[in-house]
């Protein structure tokens, strides 16, 4: 084999070759062989000019690159998991346990190469300088500047506004199998994407696509079977592996699917997509803040006249009655009343336990009938709202009361809109309709008020987002006066509630079973507020959900 001659020096001028060598950014290599590890023994080793540099990753961390002399990346190195060993007196074998390939394909098992630099004086500045990077490592972690004086790259806009651990636990959620499986077992929610995509084929159809949060890549499948020309895959959690080996499977679309694993905010694209799609829809269409990653993606990377799969989002809400729901809470604290609990009295904690059962918001799939009025709606148009719209969502409420009972709280669920160019279709979450692994959501008041037929209820859901990717939900209902004093608007009672999204009470542990509708219980025949046109679908687009034919209740009650 021809022993490959020293890289050309780069064409800058001779200052700046001589401070890129003081400051020991990039590094002549003379011969760099990739030593493979076991499993691939067999494979011969790569002979390659090269250069190295110091450099970051889309998370900020501090990588060696060893690039081609065309600048293409070699392989990157993570500094933390590496050792640098000196052979000979130029000759350095380098150890990465984390090493990532010039093909982006992520090594889990350990990695080996040797290299030469061009002097014995340059081998042993190399050195030096390696396990000077790998100590400052540390402070760079913390976020202080550099040695040099240079800074960190400034932190994305996801790492600036999200508690690490928030999205360390997150992403961890996200990275395994049975929480992606539990999604696609969703045949409401994955059944309504592929019909949304295979209906309106004409907008996938030779377009460049961005999957914004993969997962295990089937919405990205999906795209590719409607003829996408590529699609970009982007995954943040280790999920993105798995999506790599489901896109591998299936060789004939996986061929125009690319999976990048990283945050949509911090990765880069080659190009500018004409079509996103995502599921970036938590409780009450806003948990989870991925909302915002999506608008963030939309404004990275959707060309001019791109679309959005979905692109619009609706918070549906209505006044509740459920006595037994409020017993079975407010029965929770009772615990905290005993005087005598092995001789200790417990009930100084008794209004604390009461608050906090009632902070935590119920999911749980309910009967439409315990609705006290029509239902309001508020509106998020993915494809113009900014990202700041949802640190802070206000919604102003009102209803008529359409019986006399007692209002427990306030009831919510979600739909969201494909706006295709051929259907528009619906993913509704609301009650009656099949149920989905995101139910709906009741905010339940510890201190009910008492409404008559025809009595207004007024109030405010105001929901403030938090560093913990939920949001804190303050809401307030009012009930006015009715009869004398009404014109002047007195109120005879207001209730309001501070809940955590992040902490809900699960009240169903599994999906319900799908009824389809002539099985539907009785009160499906003539629910109170059913969701028709004129009061649910101002968009125009009834719900019509599809249902995999061939799924039984069984298949969610795994
Ligand atoms: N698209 C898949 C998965 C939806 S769940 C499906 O429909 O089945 C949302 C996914 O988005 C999770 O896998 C999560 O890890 C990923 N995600 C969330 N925020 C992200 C971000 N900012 N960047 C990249 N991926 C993200």
């Amino acid at each position: 084999m021809d022993r490959p001659r020293p890289p050309p020096l780069s064409p800058k001028s001779k200052e700046a070759r001589e401070r890129d060598m003081r400051e020991n950014i990039w590094w002549g290599v003379r011969d760099l062989t990739f030593l493979y590890p076991a499993d691939l023994a067999d494979v011969p080793p790569v002979v390659a000019n090269a250069l190295i540099g110091r450099d970051t990753d889309g998370s900020g961390h501090t990588i060696l690159k060893f690039l081609y002399t065309d600048h293409t990346t070699y392989c990157d190195i993570d500094l933390v998991n590496s050792q640098l060993f000196r052979l000979d007196e130029n000759v350095l074998l380098c150890v990465s346990q984390d090493a990532n390939d010039g093909c982006g394909e992520k090594k889990s098992y350990s990695t080996a190469f040797t290299f030469e630099l061009r002097s014995e004086d340059e081998c042993t500045r190399f050195y030096k300088k390696f396990q000077h990077f790998k100590r400052t490592m540390t402070d760079e972690k913390a976020g202080k500047p550099l040695e040099n004086g240079s800074v960190n790259p400034p932190k994305s806009k996801f790492d600036n506004k999200i508690e690490a651990s928030s999205a360390k636990m997150y992403f961890h959620y996200y990275g395994q199998l049975l929480h992606q499986q539990n999604m696609l077992q969703d045949y409401v929610r994955t059944g309504t994407y592929y019909a949304a995509v295979m209906e309106n084929r004409a907008d996938f159809e030779g377009r460049v696509v961005v999957d914004v949060g993969a997962g295990s890549g089937i919405l990205s499948l999906f795209a590719a079977q409607a003829g996408a020309k590529h699609v970009y895959a982007v995954e943040a959690s280790e999920m993105a592996e798995y999506a790599r080996k489901l896109v591998c499977g299936n060789p004939s679309l996986g061929q125009r699917i690319t999976v990048i694993k990283g945050k949509i905010e911090e990765v880069e694209l080659p190009e500018k997509a004409d079509v996103l799609i995502s599921e970036p829809m938590g409780t009450l269409l806003v948990n989870e803040r991925m909302l915002e990653s999506y608008v963030i993606a939309r404004d990275r990377f959707l060309g001019p006249n791109g679309k959005m799969f979905p692109s619009l989002g609706r918070i549906h809400m209505a006044p509740f009655s459920d006595e037994y729901l409020y017993v079975e809470i407010a029965n929770k604290a009772l615990f905290w009343q005993q005087q005598n609990y092995y001789s200790v009295d417990l009930t100084p904690l008794y209004n604390s336990a009461f608050q906090g059962y009632f902070s935590q918001p119920v999911v749980d799939a309910f009967d439409p009938r315990v609705l006290v009025s029509p239902p309001i709606s508020h509106k998020l148009d993915f494809t113009r709202m900014k990202e700041e719209d949802l640190y802070d969502i206000d919604i102003p409420l009102n209803f008529v009361a359409s019986v006399g009972t007692r209002v427990h709280g306030l009831a919510c669920w979600f739909d969201v809109l494909f706006g295709g160019s051929s259907v528009q279709r619906w993913l509704t979450t609301a009650p009656g309709a099949p149920t989905t692994h995101w139910y709906q959501l009741r905010c339940v008041l510890a201190q009910p008020l008492y409404v008559m037929a025809g009595q207004e209820i007024t109030g405010r859901l105001h929901l403030v987002a938090h560093s913990a990717q939920s949001y804190s939900i303050n809401l307030t209902l009012s009930a006015k006066m009715w009869g004398v004093g009404a014109e002047q608007g007195g109120i005879l009672q207001t209730s309001s509630g501070k809940l955590e999204l992040k902490e809900p009470y699960y009240r169903l542990s599994q999906p319900q079973p799908y009824m389809v509708q002539d099985q539907q219980p009785p009160q499906q025949a003539t629910p109170l507020f059913q969701e028709n046109p004129s009061q649910m679908q101002d968009e125009g687009g009834p719900i019509v959900v599809p249902v995999d034919p061939n799924r039984n209740s069984a298949d969610l009650e795994q």
